[in-house]
């Protein structure tokens, strides 16, 4: 029996929908296991500017660093989107949120659960058995270095930076996790131009001395985003610089077919935050549609990486196979096929999975 404090921020649009039943999930496998579980909840984004002007308020950031982990729905309004020019928006509370709490590594498992294999766009065939695990770096890279014009503006820079740190801690946890699965690493860059991907490409092969269990491969970045969709299988753990993994990680998405399944987890040294890998869907805001799946595999990752509760968090997983196997659908992985009954919205799709946990 564990106790534990959570502190739940939905964000904006469907985040407020879909967190509240992997708040649920959390709720029930609480119960299941005789854990103690409480929870707070925090503001972010639209929803923060809209009561207090700012999208990270201190207020949120206290309580996030006081807490366990952080189940986070999304964030994101069509009123900045169509106004490049505002000066606050909702994504720099996501931003700051990573930076305060130095989130540097950003995990994204891209497993397909085998009743959706229709729902991809590639081939079942090639993409049966592929379970990839994703470490993308999240605070260095070409987002972070200095920018800005010169030549009277008609030029622009972005500047990319990597120190040693920065790739030795994000390599050590692949490393680790490649352990704890088929031990098998493939570090990504562009070490044949860039001196970035020189110094990373060396820092990996510093710590494969330390993992001689893992087998290592290095790949450029043009590569690996071709055999992402050729050979999706070859892959196990897969880490690679912020810009890269940006790239890889929304292309290697599709592989699942929906942006209503996939989780990620952002870790760094102190509390770990769990989110959909999908923003806040203005288009299906407020209709009861959205798929909760992926908060719910949030929630999932949430229990083993920060808890390191595995029984717990692979019955989670256990009951989304469950759910999908019975038949049931939202109406983002339905298809032709599907029965009009056991197309679900949200909620009815979050009860169905706390009937089989
Ligand atoms: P999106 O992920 O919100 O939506 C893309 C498409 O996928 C939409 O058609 C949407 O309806 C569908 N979709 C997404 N999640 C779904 C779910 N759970 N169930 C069913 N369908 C789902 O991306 P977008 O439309 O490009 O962006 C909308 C807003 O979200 C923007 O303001 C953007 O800035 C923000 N955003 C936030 C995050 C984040 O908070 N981490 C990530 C991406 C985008």
């Amino acid at each position: 029996m564990a106790k534990k404090h959570i502190l739940v921020v939905p964000g904006d649009g469907i985040g407020q929908e879909v967190t509240l039943v992997g708040k649920k999930v959390l709720d029930k496998i609480a119960a299941r296991f005789g854990h103690e579980f409480t929870y707070d909840e925090a503001l972010i984004g639209h929803v923060a500017i809209e009561a207090t002007g700012n999208p990270l308020p201190d207020a949120s950031l206290e309580k996030m660093r006081k807490s366990d982990a952080v189940l986070f729905g999304a964030v994101g309004h069509p009123k900045y989107d169509n106004d490049p020019s505002a000066k606050v928006r909702p994504e720099q509370g996501l931003l700051k949120m990573r930076k305060e709490l130095g989130l540097y590594a950003n995990l994204r498992p891209i497993k397909l659960f085998d009743e959706l294999l229709g729902a991809s766009s590639i081939k079942p065939e090639i993409l049966k058995g592929a379970d990839i695990l994703f470490f993308r770096e999240l605070t260095g890279d070409i987002y972070f270095g200095e920018k800005g014009r010169k030549n009277d503006g008609n030029t622009a820079f972005d500047v990319a930076e990597y120190s040693r740190f920065e790739v030795e801690r994000i390599g050590r946890k692949a490393f680790e996790a490649a352990r704890t699965r088929r031990k098998k690493l493939c570090s990504v860059d562009k070490a044949n131009v860039l001196e970035t991907s020189r110094l990373w490409r060396e820092e990996i092969q510093k710590l494969a001395v330390e993992y001689p269990d893992v087998e290592v491969e290095y790949q450029f970045v043009d590569s690996t985003a071709m055999m992402l969709i050729k050979d999706p299988r070859r892959f196990d753990v897969v880490v690679t610089a912020n810009l890269f993994g940006d790239i890889l990680t929304d292309e290697a998405s599709q592989i699942a077919g929906s942006m209503g399944m996939l989780a990620s987890a952002s870790i760094g040294d102190g509390t770990g935050v769990y989110e959909p890998i999908h923003g806040s869907a203005h288009d299906i805001t407020g209709k009861g549609i959205a798929n909760p799946l992926a908060s719910v595999l949030s929630a999932a990752l949430l229990l083993d990486i920060s808890f390191g509760m595995k029984e717990e968090s692979e019955l989670v997983i256990s009951a989304v196979d469950k759910v999908l196997k019975a038949g049931y659908r939202t109406v983002d992985i339905a298809d032709k096929t599907t029965p009009k009954e056991n197309i679900l919205g949200t909620e009815a799709m979050g009860e169905a999975v706390l009937k089989f946990l």
